[in-house]
């Protein structure tokens, strides 16, 4: 064999070899892909790579600001880490912290959280109207009790005009033939934020056991769950309002209340290129292993009158009670994504899309 040869044949060797590493570093990188692949996400799709201006949002603090890979375990590869699943993230807003405010509902109660399947701000994808308050589903008859000091400034029926700051405008959209909130209670919190007054509204009441202008303090029985007024079923809407005792200034509760034993809240928001806040998006919710938790949307333009993001927050989106721990928050359909961590008595904010 001449040296010619040799090189030849060496050369010819090297090709093979690479083409055999070049299908199998493919063949991982598409079981890796496969692995990371959340249920129902998005096909991968290209994402601008890290850099190292990108920060972490304050909720996912432990994770090393360049590294954003997927939350998801992965799998060893010898392509290099694909990060599609986590979307473009900005410098985080401070998580707001005014979790201060108790539950309408024993803590013993079953319903004892807000129902999952109409959330603040939500429509049931379409089907309802945009919600200003939350659900506590229990039976007729259950108790309800003040979230807090303060005193009474609404009790009665809202067929008649008793809110806004002359009590004579309508507690719910407008004034209806058979009401809108039924039997209702409005207290008016000792404690301010930003120099606004907070209110708390009870929807739906099957009793009224306190009048106006009572002094209560946090925990005092204010009346029982009912059905009245438009109710599908037994619960208590429940709403806080900031500023005007009025429905064109809701904000979504789970900013407000303390999150139940072990578990925190999660708020965030999904904006558009422009920045501008994307409407009724798909919320998904999942562990960090990649089981799914749960879903919501964002909010809905309200032609009635919108609902409120929190001043400081400019949320979109929340979900209560999470367990703490480590999750990843999807707009479903979209490679936006973001981690977070949920913390025992707090808010974790994640920001979404957006510029
Ligand atoms: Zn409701």
């Amino acid at each position: 064999m001449t040296l010619n040869s040799r090189i030849t044949q060496q050369i010819l060797i090297a090709i093979a070899i690479g083409l055999v590493l070049a299908c199998v570093i493919a063949g991982a990188g598409i079981v890796a892909q496969n692995a990371l692949r959340i249920a129902s996400a998005p096909t991968l799709t290209p994402t601008p790579k890290p850099t190292a201006s990108r920060t972490a949002t304050r909720a996912a603090t432990s994770i090393p600001t360049t590294t954003f890979t997927p939350a998801i375990t992965q799998t060893p590869t010898a392509s290099p880490t694909p990060a599609p699943t986590l979307g473009p993230t900005r410098t985080p807003k401070p998580a707001v912290q005014h979790l201060f405010i108790d539950r309408p509902v024993a803590i013993a109660a079953i319903g004892n959280s807000p129902s999952r399947n109409y959330l603040f701000g939500t429509t049931r994808s379409g089907e309802l109207d945009v919600h200003h308050g939350e659900e506590f589903e229990n039976a007729t008859g259950t108790p309800v009790f003040s979230v807090a000091d303060g005193t009474v400034v609404v009790a009665g029926n809202d067929e008649q005009p008793l809110c806004g700051d002359n009590s004579r405008s309508p507690c719910g959209r407008n004034l209806q033939p058979d009401g809108f909130y039924g039997n209702l209670i409005v207290i008016q919190l000792a404690r301010t934020y930003r120099n606004q007054r907070i209110f708390a509204l009870y929807g739906h009441l099957n009793a009224i056991d306190v009048t106006v202008g009572r002094n209560l303090i946090v925990g005092d029985v204010l009346g029982e769950i009912g059905q009245t007024g438009i109710a599908l079923g037994p619960h208590v809407h429940f709403e806080v309002r900031v500023g005007v005792n009025d429905y064109a200034h809701t904000r979504n509760p789970i900013l407000w209340m303390i999150p139940l034993a072990g578990r925190g809240a999660l708020a965030g928001r999904y904006a558009d290129a422009k920045n501008v806040l994307v409407q009724g998006a798909p919320i998904k919710i999942y562990r960090d292993d990649g089981t799914y938790v749960g879903e919501t949307e964002t909010y809905s333009r309200d032609k009635f009158a919108a609902v409120v993001s929190d001043d400081e927050m400019g949320e979109n989106f929340a979900f209560p009670d999470l367990p703490a721990g480590d999750y990843v928050i999807k707009v479903d359909g979209t490679q936006f994504a973001a981690k977070a961590t949920i913390e025992e008595g707090k808010l974790t904010f994640v920001d979404l899309g957006g510029m």
